[in-house]
């Protein structure tokens, strides 16, 4: 349950960072967690809500600022919240972030070992390969998009956002130019009218590929395909759209149905060497930059030898596993989601890859009836999503006892739980974490899992 409260104002200082990125201040009996605060400083903080007798703030007043605090390039990172790490300069992030490892890892994992310096960007702005924006208007009945207000339903509204690609900026600028034109206007949840939710588009790095996914309210409207002919002709480097239909009054973007407009209905993007088919519902890492260094490490820590199988599991569209095939003698890979199954089936396939066998399945499920049946693995490489593991997956993992454990996590609060597990056979031999999402406070971490008993 979440409390409100009247601008209560407290005066603080930041001694810590919490394990969500936020500054963490104790005063007057109360923890408060402060979004955009760093370490050392001292502020003002107006308390907006309280959760679980913590309490969360935003800075009101600044009174002592960090050395490492710069200008941020966009002006309303910290409204939007997406992005407060903006307000502190990149090598600081990076220094976090290593610190939220390690301090997860012992705190929450029992374990204190050493974590690598974080592996950062060169230029740590427009990497993100898919934008996923809500639109509305503003208080002058203007189109807008932008992100939502942190645990809010309003729009910021945001023409060029500093982490996504630029081409992205520039197709939704000339969506809603287009928008009054073809009679298309927002969707307003409240009082359930007009067309259109939210934009998606998904970016190809190595491939001059783009997607759009028009997720509107209705399957069809009039004048349709006239605005499809009209956007590519002044945005010909898009190269598929999509219409998804969502009429359900809901949270999550994306409905069942749909449609290919124009295009093939999906983009192509490579990573390490290998093609990748993409649809608009399947994961794919967000950042092809890191993305590439993330798995080479992967790999690296899997210092396979031609005779290892190994488990890709959590895989996606196979990405992982398909990339490891080379150097080892099969892969199993295991992905609960079917559409991105499908695509990891394709993908085998587009790449000419024979070693790899997909299951459609929960990993907990996978792992169990493998042990059922024999079924031999020598290397688990895991990546789940941010609530980690679970015990069917983890318990069953102990009894199989694989000489190696390739955890990849972007949650580091679960990756230390699912670690306190793991740890009773295994020795953690490394952690390394990787920025994936620069400007953000979210990080991803490569541990590597040794069996202790040697002659495995
Ligand atoms: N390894 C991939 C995907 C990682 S994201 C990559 O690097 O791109 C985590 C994936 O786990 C998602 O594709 C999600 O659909 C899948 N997933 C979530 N819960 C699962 C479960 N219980 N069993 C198997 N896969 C699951």
């Amino acid at each position: 349950m979440y409390k409100s409260f009247h601008r209560e104002i407290i005066h603080g200082k930041c001694i810590d960072i919490s394990s969500e990125g936020k500054g963490v201040v104790k005063e007057k009996g109360k923890i408060i967690f402060v979004s955009g605060l760093f370490l050392y400083e001292e502020a003002d903080i107006e308390i907006l809500y309280s959760r679980a007798g913590v309490y969360f703030g935003r800075v009101s007043k600044l009174y002592k600022s960090s050395p490492y605090r710069v200008q941020p390039k966009c002006l309303v990172c910290t409204a939007c919240g997406g992005c407060t790490y903006q307000q502190i300069a990149y090598s600081e992030q990076l220094k976090y972030k290593q610190n939220r490892v390690y301090n997860s890892l012992k705190r929450l994992g029992d374990i204190d070992t050493k974590v690598n310096e974080t592996i950062g960007m060169d230029n740590p702005y427009n990497y993100r390969n898919k934008i996923q924006i809500p639109l509305g208007y503003d208080n002058k009945n203007h189109i807008i998009s932008g992100f939502y207000r942190e645990r809010s339903h309003e729009i910021i509204p945001i023409n060029e956002c500093a982490i996504e690609d630029k081409r992205a900026s520039k197709i939704i600028k000339t969506i809603k130019e287009l928008m009054p034109s073809f009679k298309m206007y927002p969707y307003d949840e409240d009082r359930r009218t007009g067309l259109l939710r939210h934009i998606l588009i998904r970016t190809s790095y190595y491939k001059e590929e783009i997607m759009v996914v028009l997720v509107s309210s209705k399957q069809t409207w009039a004048g349709r395909s006239n605005f499809v002919k009209e956007l590519v002709l002044r945005c010909p480097e898009i190269t598929t759209i999509v219409s998804n239909t969502n009429s359900r009054d809901t949270n999550v973007i994306l409905g069942e149905k749909e449609e290919v407009l124009y295009g093939k209905g999906y983009i192509e993007d490579s990573l390490c060497g290998l093609v990748f088919q993409i649809s608009s519902k399947s994961f794919y890492q967000t950042n092809p930059v890191q993305t590439e260094k993330l798995y080479q490490i992967a790999i690296q820590n899997g210092n396979f030898t031609k005779d290892d199988i190994v488990l890709d599991a959590y895989s996606g569209i196979g990405t992982i596993g398909l990339i490891v095939s080379k150097n080892v003698n099969k892969v199993y890979s295991v992905e609960i989601v079917k559409e991105a199954t499908k695509d990891a089936i394709n993908n085998a396939k587009r790449n000419n890859i024979n070693n790899v066998e997909f299951f459609n399945d929960d990993a907990g499920d996978f792992l169990v009836k493998s042990k059922s049946i024999n079924r031999k693995i020598d290397v688990v490489i895991m990546d789940p999503p941010r609530n980690g593991s679970d015990n069917k997956f983890l318990s069953c993992l102990l009894e199989y006892s694989p000489r190696k454990i390739i955890y990849i996590s972007c949650e580091p609060s679960t990756l230390a739980r699912d670690l306190k597990q793991l740890k009773s056979k295994y020795m953690v031999s490394s952690v390394q974490p990787v920025d994936m999402f620069p400007m953000t406070p979210h990080v991803e971490t490569v541990a590597l899992l040794v069996h202790k008993d040697s002659k495995k």
